[in-house]
């Protein structure tokens, strides 16, 4: 099986939310420089689930991010972790990324690489949770998505699929090509031994241009209609407080449970 797994590399999401502020210029959230970049923990699911499913039924597994020099990094891991080939993406930081961008810029890299069983992505990325790369890919390529998957059974040329639904779960025959979205109830994504971060991190990721594989970010802009972000911020919490009066103990229990009732508490 050929599988191609995105990961995309975020501000780590385990840092306080105070080393985290909203520049209202750019419209983007600045972490301060005392927070790591770390592979977006869903993408690390997604390595993961390919690497088992190698495992019972052989393959290839290409990882592939779109980003700047440091998220070679996030490639390494995925090699330490069992991998077998990596490349990145070369971010233009001219070009004003969004989910629209980064997913027809993946797609173009995704048809590079060639020929493909499954394309896995994260359910969403921690720095956004915009959760549309995945669902974005699959549009462009013209294959079936399925999200929020749980679980990946290859079954006679096909995968059956466990996606997490509102209430349950569902069980899903999917065709190969497909790109599914993986969340984190699938697995624990295994730790590489020190010899295989080693040996993964002396290795040159190679890294492809916008125009090598065939990305004209003004082509997609001129056909876009387009989507802008107006504004990004925090909301103020508006909590009033209210007492309830009453002489004894039973009528401002009585009092309470009325207010709650007509608020639609209880
Ligand atoms: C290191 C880095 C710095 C960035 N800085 C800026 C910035 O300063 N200004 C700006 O406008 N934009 C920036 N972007 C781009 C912006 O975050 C994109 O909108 C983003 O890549 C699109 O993903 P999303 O957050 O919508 O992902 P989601 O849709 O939430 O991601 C879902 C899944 O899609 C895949 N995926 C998403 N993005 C990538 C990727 N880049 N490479 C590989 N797989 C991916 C992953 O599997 C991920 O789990 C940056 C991106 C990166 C990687």
């Amino acid at each position: 099986m050929k599988i191609i797994v995105c990961i995309k590399q975020v501000p780590d999401p385990e840092a306080p939310t105070a080393q985290f502020k909203i520049d209202e210029a750019s419209k983007r959230l600045r972490p301060s420089k005392s927070v790591n970049p770390v592979a977006n923990p869903f993408d690390m699911n997604a390595v993961e689930a390919a690497i088992q499913l190698k495992e019972a039924a052989g393959g290839k597994i290409t990882v592939l991010s779109l980003g700047p020099e440091s998220s070679a990094d996030v490639l390494k891991q995925a090699v330490a972790m069992g991998a077998d080939d990596a490349v990145r993406i070369d971010m233009d930081t001219a070009v004003p990324w969004n989910s629209f961008l980064t997913a027809h810029a993946l797609s173009a890299a995704i048809r590079k690489i060639g020929q493909f069983d499954l394309v896995l992505c994260g359910r969403q990325a921690a720095d956004t949770n915009a959760g549309q790369v995945g669902v974005g890919v699959a549009a462009v390529l013209g294959v079936s998505c399925v999200s929020f998957v749980s679980g990946i059974e290859p079954k006679n040329g096909k995968v059956e699929v466990e996606r997490i639904a509102d209430k349950g779960r569902e069980l899903l025959e999917v065709g190969l090509p497909a790109v599914l979205t993986i969340s984190n109830e699938i697995n624990h994504p295994r730790f590489p031994t020190a010899m295989k971060l080693i040996a993964a991190g002396r290795q040159e990721i190679p890294s492809w241009t916008l125009g090598e594989i065939g990305f004209s970010v003004e082509k997609l802009l001129s056909e876009w209609p387009g989507l802008e972000e107006k504004k990004h911020f925090i909301p103020k919490p508006t909590t009033t407080c209210e007492f309830v009066e009453a002489e004894t103990l039973e009528e401002a229990g009585e009092k309470l449970a009325l207010r709650l009732r007509t608020e639609k508490v209880l």
